[in-house]
């Protein structure tokens, strides 16, 4: 059966639903300003980016996917929470999940995204809890029901004794500033490379040596596959967002879900493998259709604010 885009439908299903997972890549950050790899935004100073997220490129030349990452972090810095963001972080909250999905036990989030954006937003909404008044009961909303199985830009790690760390410092070394402000001041920008020695890129503070971005490259293990196997075992439902469903393990979570009776439903811009096996698919941004989908929005109204209580975030 072809997928329906029925509002009513989904918003039924995700009222039966008691393990909801979301799997979400660059798709739900593009609202943000971070480009996705996919399209006109996946290139670099003309050099394509998914050929520079590997193990590969670093070897090869450490200077210049320094540099990619170093812009990539700069992005990440400027960027704020969108609304799909906003609105995912607030189903952490239990009492705002049981408005769409009253009989939820869990809810947790896989990203793909290194953006740290998801938590960002989590933070966002307990800081505005915190600022309400007239709040007695206690909810509670937690980053550890998210999962950022290809690491974070702001973390660094070690080649040499795998020493991993998160350093939110701007820009992590003074020659990857210059080598930024350098590049700006070309006029033709796509024929240069900046050249920075491997003794000026960022170092181990342990044991001195190279240091390299903390995030998974393509080919590289994502993190924490235990956990997100046992949830995407549980699920019976789990929505897609923002993924072109093209990046392994990542890619198959939805159709196990599906083969165990779950139901699928997939928010994209444009078609992602696998559409045709999904229940629901609703075609457009995210941040538009998120809302939509589930017949909320991802600002409060008074009456979620009466009833949510304080929030507290638990890690
Ligand atoms: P992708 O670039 O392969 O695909 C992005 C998908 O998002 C596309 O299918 C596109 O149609 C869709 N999309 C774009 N704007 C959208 C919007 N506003 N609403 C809904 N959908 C939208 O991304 P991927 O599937 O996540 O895989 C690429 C890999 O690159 C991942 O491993 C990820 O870690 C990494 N990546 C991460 C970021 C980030 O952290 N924000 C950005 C780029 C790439």
């Amino acid at each position: 059966m072809a997928p329906s885009n029925d509002v009513d439908g989904f918003q039924q299903a995700l009222r039966r639903s008691q393990h909801i997972i979301v799997i979400a890549g660059a798709g739900l950050s593009a609202a943000s300003g971070i480009p996705t790899f996919r399209g006109a935004g996946g290139m670099w100073r003309s050099l394509d980016a998914t050929n520079l997220a590997t193990p590969e490129a670093f070897k090869e030349n450490p200077s210049l996917v320094w540099q990619f990452y170093h812009h990539r972090r700069v992005k990440a810095f400027e960027a704020q929470p969108n609304p799909a963001h906003l609105l995912l972080a607030r189903l952490s909250i239990p009492s705002f999940l049981r408005k769409v999905a009253p009989a939820a036990k869990t809810f947790n989030l896989i990203t793909q995204n290194v953006d740290r954006l998801s938590i960002r937003a989590v933070e966002t909404i307990a800081t505005e809890q915190a600022f309400q008044p007239n709040l007695k009961k206690i909810d509670r909303i937690k980053t550890n029901n998210i999962i950022e199985m290809h690491g974070r830009l702001f973390d660094v790690k070690c080649t040499s004794c795998d020493h991993s760390y998160e350093d939110l410092s701007n820009p992590l070394c003074p020659a990857l500033g210059a080598a930024d402000e350098q590049f700006a001041n070309y006029h033709d920008a796509g024929s240069k490379d900046i050249d920075i020695s491997e003794t000026e890129l960022p170092r181990c503070p342990k044991c001195g040596a190279l240091a390299r971005p903390g995030v998974v490259w393509f080919g590289e293990k994502p993190l924490m596959l235990d956990e997100i196997n046992q949830l995407v075992f549980k699920a019976d439902m789990c929505l897609v967002i923002g993924t072109s469903s093209t990046v392994h393990p990542a890619a198959g979570y939805a159709y196990r879900v599906k083969r165990r009776g779950g139901t699928v439903a997939v928010f994209n811009l444009e078609p992602s493998e696998g559409d045709e096996k999904a229940d629901f698919v609703f075609r457009g941004p995210c941040e538009v259709e998120l809302p939509r989908a589930l017949g909320i929005s991802s600002d409060e109204t008074a009456e979620d604010r009466q009833n949510s209580g304080n929030v507290e975030i638990v890690q």
